[in-house]
């Protein structure tokens, strides 16, 4: 075991501070990393606030952070996925059970036997849970280490390694997008990527947006059209034309309103993770056969093609680099939708604490 710099919450009210946790020491089949950046996902605030109590409550201390690019220090002697030096990212996941259906079929995430990067009880017994992305370096299974593009600027591939997975996904799984008109709920962290992705496949792609000032961005970032869902008439306009919507939105909101843009057959799928159940009528999915989905991340092998994807088709996130220091008021800024599109932590600034 030995001692890695980070920064952690002790409740779910208290600020973030500068701390030591334990990591193990690099196992055979381990890899052990330098963090350089590491995104901050709206699932980090959720989990430090103690959102997901009722599905999964917070342990304190917590050390958030599943968007981690780094360079590999160390590796045991039974790994032969990476070499000390190379630069690779990890992901929400960090252990799986490899045996049962869904690690056969390379969706380690609905393995039931999963280990998340942070919040999930360390089957190591480091600590009584997992620690994230948050510090200075961290120790994970060579299975869950992803290789890194040599091509992107590394603060921007972080936030594919959670943002960029979980969209890519469900637009993957949904199928050709090609000509198909594509809807994207909520411009932040996930949705910006959703964009992103969408147009590389060929959609007709429009934001839903609360933030009428985001509108010259989502065109930018590679949006066709832009709706912002507070005006009613710009909601009726496009009512019942949209083949797909994937639903961002990390707060309470009408989802009906959504559903109700899609055509015959449309799918919407859920990848925001509201604290409160959303009420949903069944009459919106009645009229017109519509279908309501969720997604979560992706597997390994799903996250090595979307991060060879981004680097044969040079995307990234766009990101607003920030030192550790200023994580808590990052958090106050996730809040009110204020970040474009992405904080990413430069864990160089970790090294003075
Ligand atoms: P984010 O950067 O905060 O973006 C969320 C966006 O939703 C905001 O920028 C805002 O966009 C919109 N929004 C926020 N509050 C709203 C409200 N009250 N009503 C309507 N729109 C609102 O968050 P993120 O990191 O993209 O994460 C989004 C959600 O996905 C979170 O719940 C997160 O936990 C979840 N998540 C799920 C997975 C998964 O595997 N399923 C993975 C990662 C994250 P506008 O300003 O454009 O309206
Ligand atoms: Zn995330």
């Amino acid at each position: 075991m030995f001692k890695a710099k980070a920064y952690s919450v002790a409740s779910a009210t208290a600020s973030f501070v500068a701390d030591t946790i334990p990591r193990r020491e690099a196992g055979p089949r381990d890899v052990q990393i330098e963090i350089l950046y590491c995104g901050i996902c709206h699932s980090d605030l959720h989990t430090v606030r103690d959102e997901w109590a009722s599905v999964m409550p917070t342990v304190y201390p917590c050390v958030p952070g599943h968007e981690i690019v780094g360079r590999v220090t160390k590796v045991g002697p039974d790994v032969t996925k990476v070499k000390p030096g190379e630069l690779v990212g990890v992901g929400c996941l960090v252990g799986s059970d490899h045996g049962c259906p869904n690690c056969r079929a390379d969706m380690e995430q609905f393995c039931p036997g999963a280990t998340f990067t942070y919040n999930s009880p360390d089957v190591h017994g480091t600590a009584p849970v997992t620690y994230g992305g948050y510090s200075e370096s961290i120790v994970v299974d060579e299975h869950f280490v992803l290789r890194v593009p040599e091509n992107l600027d590394l603060s921007g591939v972080a936030p594919l390694l959670c943002a960029g997975i979980t969209t890519y996904s469900p637009i993957r799984r949904w199928g050709d997008i090609a000509g198909k008109k594509v809807g994207v709920v909520g411009l932040g962290g996930l949705g910006h990527m959703a964009v992103k992705f969408a147009r590389a496949f060929g959609a007709h792609v429009v934001v839903f947006t609360t933030s009428a000032g985001k509108k010259e961005d989502a065109l930018r970032l590679g949006a066709h059209e832009v709706i912002v869902s507070t005006d009613p008439e710009q909601m009726k306009a496009q009512a019942g034309t949209f083949n797909f919507i994937l639903d961002t939105i990390a707060a309470e909101h009408d989802i009906n309103a959504y559903i109700n843009m899609l055509g015959l057959e449309g799918n919407i799928t859920l990848v925001g993770a509201p604290e409160k159940p959303l009420p949903l009528s069944a009459f919106a999915l009645l009229f017109g056969r519509r279908s309501i989905s969720g997604s979560l991340i992706g597997g390994i092998k799903e996250t090595q093609e979307m991060l060879d994807f981004c680097g044969k088709h040079n995307i990234t996130a766009d990101v607003e680099v920030i030192p550790i220091q200023k994580v808590n008021e990052a958090y106050e800024r996730l809040v009110k939708s204020d970040v474009k599109y992405r904080f990413s932590i430069d864990m160089a600034s970790l090294k003075g604490e």
